[in-house]
């Protein structure tokens, strides 16, 4: 763990009160953003358990998460058969359209070649299990040991499956034609259900075809049902992600995704597809990045509804940065999220006193510090850090603050520090509406700009003994 603050932080070698989430569970997200896509987890019940609770408690949707049901046998002796089962009941019982499969800690720990197993599952897979024309779920596999990875980063791997699965050839970087109007891909970071949306206005806007992968938006936040579905409708399209190889280029929104199994870097390799990662579109300036890159694939210039959205959100900075400027915030979550948290509150003034994820990360701390382009004080930033280290480190380091902002997992440390938590990212299951949160675009970042006011304004307003007045 390190500190860029010259504070001292402990290193211990367990978690206490982790402040990420499990592999598979960010797999299975994703997955659920492809259309027809449910995911089968391969390893115990307990594992699917956890992933279904925590979804549920989110997006307050049911979620189908499947199992390949380990027992104990199966854990000694592997879980092939396990998985061959789970597979032919998944297609009957389901008829998806894919079969987005996670490996566990366990399914890991004890070698499973869960790939091998696939290439025998294929030979000998009924045409029962297939629809009437032949044509069999799609299978994507993603490896997601929780020891080795954040959920985060199971949800990219899980992109990363899907598009190696569904895209198999095209033309080779040197022979490739982008049409016109030329196709944009949008590849997300675990976003809301609410910014997905507002990511399907903004690429709406620009009238090009695109693929926003995942997708989300319907599929974990849809309207209520007459009748149970099983696979709630929504999500990318498998031939919209087949598409994605004759692309004019791919924006990836974060820089979480490993290097070497990045949809976005392998597009670009195999197909030409150029490849620009980016910060989460929070903040003015990433904002303005983001559009412009928008703006330049589709070679038109920004729609008048969004210039006039960031007109707004710069009023909106003045009118309220007497009420922010000087105040100062400790931020957690997932790497991406923490880096563009940092960049806006940098932007309104407030000073993040202290940035911490719970990612393995050697980019974090150059990130975070290129994300405060104006902050004077030095900032406390840690990586691989779970609760209870934050707790110890902000309180040897005697930093003060006036908030805490993040995922509800940290109410721990707003409570033991005794100050406000304004509540954002994943997951937020303490509260109704986590799913909603809008966090990109200038919307978003004006509804967190109002978030962090209001949130300073009420806890001054508690203070005085009057009831109403104006601050
Ligand atoms: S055992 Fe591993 S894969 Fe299963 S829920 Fe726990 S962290 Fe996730």
């Amino acid at each position: 763990m390190k500190s860029g603050a010259g504070v001292p932080v402990k290193s211990f070698v367990s978690t206490r009160n982790a402040c990420k989430l499990c592999s598979p569970l960010g797999a299975c997200f994703a997955f659920r953003g492809i259309e027809g896509c449910i995911p089968l987890i391969h390893g115990s019940q307990g594992c699917a358990t956890y992933i279904r609770r925590y979804g549920i408690s989110h997006f307050r949707e049911p979620i189908d998460i499947a199992s390949s049901n380990f027992t104990e046998a199966a854990a000694i002796f592997g879980g092939k058969d396990n998985l061959f089962t789970a597979l032919d009941n998944v297609s009957r019982a389901y008829r998806p359209a894919a079969i987005g499969i996670t490996s566990t800690c366990l399914s890991e720990t004890i070698g499973e070649d869960v790939s091998m197993y696939l290439k025998q599952y294929e030979t000998r897979r009924g045409q029962g299990l297939c629809d009437n024309a032949g044509h069999c779920p799609a299978i994507f596999y993603a490896s997601t040991p929780s020891y080795r990875g954040t959920h985060v980063e199971g949800f990219h791997e899980a992109i990363y499956a899907a598009v190696r699965a569904l895209i198999s050839d095209g033309p080779a970087a040197d022979q490739r034609r982008v049409k016109v109007p030329p196709r944009i891909n949008l590849i997300s970071g675990l976003l809301s259900a609410e910014d997905l949306r507002e990511l399907h206005a903004i690429l709406k806007s620009f009238a090009a075809p695109y693929t926003l992968l995942p997708d989300y938006s319907e599929s974990l936040d849809g309207p209520s049902w007459a009748g149970y579905q099983k696979l709630p409708a929504g999500g990318t399209k498998a031939d919209d992600i087949r598409s994605m190889k004759d692309a004019a280029g791919t924006l990836y929104l974060g820089f979480s995704s490993s290097p070497e199994r990045d949809a976005g870097q392998w597009l670009a390799s195999r197909f030409g597809v150029p490849l620009t990662h980016m910060d989460f579109p929070l903040g003015i300036e990433n904002c303005d990045v983001f559009f412009e890159s928008l703006s330049r694939l589709c070679e038109k210039p920004v729609p008048e509804f969004w210039t006039k959205q960031r007109g707004r959100l710069i009023d909106a900075y003045i009118d309220g940065h007497k009420y922010c400027n000087g105040k100062k915030a400790i931020i957690y979550g997932e790497e991406d999220f923490v880096v563009a948290i940092a960049s806006f509150l940098d932007e309104i003034g407030v000073v993040p006193v202290a940035a911490a994820t719970g990612a393995q990360s050697n980019s974090f701390a150059h990130r975070i510090r290129k994300a405060l382009k104006n902050t004077r004080q030095q900032t406390l930033i840690m990586d691989k850090a779970d609760f209870a280290g934050i707790l110890e480190a902000v309180k040897g380091g005697g930093l003060e603050a006036d908030f805490v902002m993040g995922h509800s997992k940290g109410l721990y440390l707003a409570r033991n520090l005794g100050l406000p938590l304004l509540r954002c990212g994943f997951p937020v299951h303490d509260r109704i509406g986590g799913q909603r949160i809008l966090h990109l675009g200038y919307k978003g970042t004006l509804n967190l700009f109002d978030l962090v006011c209001n949130t300073l304004m009420q806890a001054r307003q508690e203070k005085f003994s009057s009831g109403y007045t104006y601050i």
